[in-house]
């Protein structure tokens, strides 16, 4: 799969706040969307929706091939085994190592360690930090963690990453090396999404741009940049 599809898609926050209104978005296995907009735009709670942290006010949301209107809450986890999620903040847990980390997710799913230690040594080798599997998260760079946070992602094979301003906390040489790693994952055909407020990213890794205004889609383009002329 590696599919989204959101159909009129509506989320009001309980005090009051309509966060999306009416959305409507289409994404193609093995494509690289950038959301876009100033901070309070929408693009969190749309990013949240897919991954099911969030429930819409209406409409309809395919990831993956589930439907989100029918997904049951113990099926939630079923869905989210197809997704990588990374995180502005990383996300990462403090007391368990880089390489403990990685392989945690495969160690809930029953996996033996053999194949636990294959998986992680071959997706920190992805990420460049195989000599970091034994030290703790905060021996680390915000760039470092980063890095741990997207093996931690990818380490399942998920056909679509979710990205919430993954370079939020980090300067933009490092910045540009996390989108180097990003634009990897894309190439061998795994859907990537990222919400962002990075111009600088954005046009220099050009890929299809959407723009969210006041919780509205205002801007679908191909090869955009992350502003447009009127
Ligand atoms: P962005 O990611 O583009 O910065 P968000 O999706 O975080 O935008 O926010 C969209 C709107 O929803 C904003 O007005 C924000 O204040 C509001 N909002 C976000 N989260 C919540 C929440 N948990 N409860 C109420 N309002 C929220
Ligand atoms: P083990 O039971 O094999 O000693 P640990 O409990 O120390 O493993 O670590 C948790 C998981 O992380 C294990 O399933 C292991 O396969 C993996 N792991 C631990 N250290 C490394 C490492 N240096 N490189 C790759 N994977 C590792």
């Amino acid at each position: 799969n590696g599919t989204i599809k959101l159909k009129e898609v509506t989320k009001n926050y309980p005090n009051g706040v309509a966060a999306l209104k009416d959305i409507s978005l289409t994404v193609q296995t093995g494509e690289f969307v950038y959301l876009v907009g100033q901070s309070g735009a929408g693009k969190s709670t749309l990013v949240k929706l897919l991954y099911r942290e969030l429930v819409p006010t209406s409409g309809e949301i395919t990831v993956n091939g589930f439907d989100l209107q029918h997904l049951r809450e113990r099926e939630v986890p079923k869905l989210r085994r197809t997704l990588g999620v990374v995180f502005q903040d990383f996300k990462l847990l403090p007391k368990m190592t880089v390489a403990e980390n990685v392989g945690y997710a495969l160690h809930v799913l029953g996996k033996n360690n053999d194949e636990i230690r294959s998986a992680v040594t071959q997706v920190l080798a992805e990420v460049g930090l195989e000599a970091q599997a034994d030290h703790f998260p905060d021996e680390l760079s915000g760039g470092q963690q980063q890095r741990i946070a997207i093996a931690r992602a990818i380490v399942n094979s998920p056909q679509i990453v979710i990205a919430d301003e993954p370079t939020g906390n980090l300067d933009p040489k490092t910045s540009a090396g996390i989108m180097t790693i990003f634009q990897r994952i894309n190439d061998r055909g795994t859907t990537v999404i990222m919400a962002t407020h990075n111009q600088q990213i954005v046009d220099e890794l050009p890929h299809r741009v959407v723009e969210v205004v006041d919780g509205q889609i205002v801007r679908d383009e191909e090869g955009g940049q992350y502003t447009h002329e009127l």
